[in-house]
């Protein structure tokens, strides 16, 4: 889970790392209010998930209470990158004098956590590193003996930050280093890492990204909870305990157990691309135990996606029975009703098949196609998808 910077900087400053006094608001007189208290010019920021938020023109400064509450005024209600501001955070303001980047994070290609740090901060990391690649210094980090000091003044010399900031700044990738691993995250990211006119090294921006399978660890984290975050359909799976990944083609996709759901994601893929429509529409992963409330719970999700077009249940009977599923099937069609619109290839196969599809053909629903092999079903299924998109169109 993504973090806002007024929770980031909330981590940073429980683990020494220097950060602006500030105060969030959700209103302008609040800003106001908040730059009263913090007094002298204040920087006004939008707390939304994405960066740019200064080129969007969410960031401004405010030299007395009533710019803030003006600027805050401005600020809140912008949507920057299709975020909807809700809440700015008022900071001191800051003489800059140089903008520096850092930052750790979980390097999967290379199995290994990576430091990068750059004197040309500021300005967007990903147009540094495709345009003077040897202004960002990468270094990876072993998980075992992670930043210590040594390793803290290895990052710095690779950077080449000037030897005035040299301590301060290694001082500040140790205390982040605290951040990243104590609070489990797989990105910490400062950008800028200011250096003040009076000298001070100060963390004027902020990126975390929570390490999700921590979460147990981190009861204190539950504050970070955002109600308004992720796809509502993934949203809403959540809410009913399902597996599900929403993902950008029109065929929904339900089946029992992660392994089966992930290889028919690859034949609808391959089918959708054969038929001319546009793939999985979701990963969902009903399970071993596929009752009909799970199974009606999860075609819910999958009917209530604008996107599906046709809908492949993949199930193998194995525990669960095929009959037991196909009923689950039958019942779930029955709870769903007239939410139930788009057509269902089904393909049954392992324990009980044959009384499974007994159940599924006397049902006779008119939505309900039975298929008996995976192969031919995705292609069933990304066929259906075609003509339900002509049949929109
Ligand atoms: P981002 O655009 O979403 O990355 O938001 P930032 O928090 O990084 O702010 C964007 C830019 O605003 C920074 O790179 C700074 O140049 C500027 N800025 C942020 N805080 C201050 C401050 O305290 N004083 C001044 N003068 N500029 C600031
Ligand atoms: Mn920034």
């Amino acid at each position: 889970m993504d973090l806002f910077e007024h929770e980031a900087r909330e981590l940073f400053s429980s683990h020494g790392v220097p950060v602006p006094r500030g105060r969030v608001a959700t209103s302008p007189e609040e800003a106001r209010a908040a730059a009263v208290v913090i007094g002298g010019t204040v920087v006004v920021k939008a707390q939304v998930k994405t960066g740019g938020r200064g080129k969007a023109g969410g960031v401004k400064l405010a030299a007395t209470p009533d710019d803030a509450e003006q600027v805050a005024d401005d600020i809140l209600g912008m949507d920057i990158k299709g975020h909807t501001v809700h809440k700015v955070l008022v900071t001191e303001a800051s003489e800059i004098a140089e903008e520096y980047y850092v930052s750790y994070l979980l390097d999967r290609a290379e199995r290994t956590f990576l430091a990068m740090a750059s004197v040309a901060g500021g300005m967007e990391i990903e147009e540094v590193a495709a345009t003077r690649p040897e202004a960002l210094a990468k270094v990876p980090v072993d998980a075992l003996t992670g930043v210590d000091r040594a390793k803290a003044v290895e990052i710095v010399a690779a950077a080449q930050f000037p030897a005035e900031v040299a301590d301060d700044i290694a001082d500040a990738l140790v205390r982040l280093w605290e951040v990243f691993v104590g609070e489990d995250t797989t990105l910490v990211e400062v950008n800028p890492l200011a250096r003040t006119k009076n000298g001070r090294v100060i963390a004027l921006d902020g990126k975390v990204t929570l390490d999700a399978n921590a979460e147990f660890r981190h009861a204190d984290h539950a504050a970070f909870a955002d109600p308004n975050a992720g796809d509502p359909l993934e949203r809403e799976a959540a809410e009913q305990g399902l597996n599900y990944v929403k993902l950008d083609g029109d065929i929904g996709v339900i089946g029992n157990g992660a392994g089966l759901v992930m290889s028919t994601l690859d034949v609808v893929a391959a089918a959708a691309a054969e038929m001319g429509a546009r793939g999985p529409a979701n990963f969902l992963d009903i399970g071993g135990g596929a009752s009909a409330g799970i199974m009606s719970a999860g075609l819910g999700v999958i009917l209530g996606d604008p996107d599906v077009r046709s809908v492949f249940v993949n199930v193998f009977g194995g525990i669960t029975a095929c009959d037991a599923v196909a009923d689950g099937i039958v019942q779930a069609l029955g709870i769903l009703g007239d939410r139930a619109t788009k057509p269902l290839v089904v393909r049954l196969d392992g324990n009980n098949v044959a009384e499974g599809r007994r159940i599924l053909a006397e049902a006779g629903h008119p939505l309900v196609t039975v298929v008996e092999t995976m192969d031919d079903a995705a292609r069933e299924a990304a066929k259906l998808a075609t003509v339900t998109a002509s049949a929109e169109a």
